[in-house]
């Protein structure tokens, strides 16, 4: 398998061969080694790049199974993008077994509030729903060590861009950030400065 030069755990080597990922795209190739060592990055990729791969790898290999609170955050603009988001991390991290809650509006908060009180390793949320359950404290962000900011483009174009901020600013200062974006619009530049001022940049 081509991925086994990124040096990955054979839980996920047999994960991807299953999905019949036989060799890294390009943004898998060039993000994986930044992210895998929590380096911040603002990538500039298409969908239909492989992009979702591209952190969902490096995010399941860094997770520790045994700590039962969620260690990444994944910030996406829609509740379809979540679910298919939460599909390739289920997918990818199947040998793992790690537990992705995703979590977005118009669905019933309660439910999610259940699910984020059993153990969580990864959480996929759109911005405002996420707020909700941080202001009402159902969801605890502690021990998020990586928090990726994807389609910031459109999320910026659905007005959720103080959301994200938002959630950034309630998070540990020193967590690692890699931030996707299809275009680079002033205010995600201006993000970008805010949250991430040494992150390196990657067009693909
Ligand atoms: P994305 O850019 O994340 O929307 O991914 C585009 C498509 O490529 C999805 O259907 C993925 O399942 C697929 N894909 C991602 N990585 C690989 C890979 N390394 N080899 C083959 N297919 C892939």
């Amino acid at each position: 398998n081509g991925f086994n030069e990124l040096n990955i755990s054979s839980e996920l080597i047999k994960a991807l061969d299953y999905l019949d990922y036989t060799k890294p795209t390009q943004v898998q190739q060039e993000v994986f080694p930044f992210l895998k060592a929590k380096k911040n990055i603002v990538v500039k990729s298409q969908t239909g790049s492989g992009k979702t791969a591209s952190f969902a790898i490096p995010m399941c290999e860094q997770v520790e199974w045994e700590e039962r609170l969620p260690q990444v955050l994944i910030l996406t603009p829609t509740r379809e993008l979540a679910m298919q988001i939460q599909t390739e991390v289920f997918n990818i991290s199947r040998f793992k077994r790690l537990k992705v809650a995703s979590i977005f509006g118009r669905s019933p908060f309660q439910k999610q509030e259940k699910l984020l009180k059993q153990r969580t390793h990864i959480v996929v949320a759109t911005p405002g729903r996420l707020l909700d359950h941080v202001n009402r404290g159902t969801i605890d962000l502690s021990k998020i060590e990586t928090v990726i900011i994807d389609e910031a483009d459109e999320m910026l174009a659905m007005g959720f861009i103080e959301q994200v901020d938002k959630v950034l600013a309630s998070v540990s200062e020193d967590i690692n950030i890699g931030l996707f974006s299809a275009t680079m619009p002033a205010a995600i530049q201006k993000l970008a400065d805010k949250y991430l001022p040494d992150a390196s940049y990657i067009e693909v």
